[in-house]
Parts: structure tokens; C-alpha cells; sequence
């Protein structure tokens, strides 16, 4: 059930972060505050594949 996923910026759209989830846990997409080295501040990245 576990599965890989990326995290995406979503002021740039780079991807900076991969993960694992579960998915039964957490259907829902991830979203979760994250340094950007991009946009060189914290910003909300979006779970996506
Ligand atoms: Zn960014």
C-alpha cells in the first residue's frame, strides 16, 4: 500500500522533495510546508507523480 510520491513547489512547480505514503492512510494529496531552494523561501508543496 505504500507508494512513492513527489512534492511539488507550488510557486515554481520544481519537484524538491520524493516521499512515501500510505495510501490508505492518506488518500487525500499531501500538502506540506517546504524549503524551496528555487524560490529560496518556505513555501506549500503539493503532493503529485
Ligand atoms: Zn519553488
Amino acid at each position: 500500500m505504500r507508494v512513492t510520491i513527489h512534492l511539488e513547489c507550488t510557486q515554481c512547480q520544481e519537484r524538491n522533495y520524493s516521499s512515501r505514503k500510505n495510501k490508505k492512510n492518506n488518500p487525500e494529496r499531501l500538502e506540506l510546508k517546504k524549503y524551496c531552494p528555487r524560490c529560496k523561501e518556505h513555501t506549500l508543496h503539493k503532493e503529485t507523480k
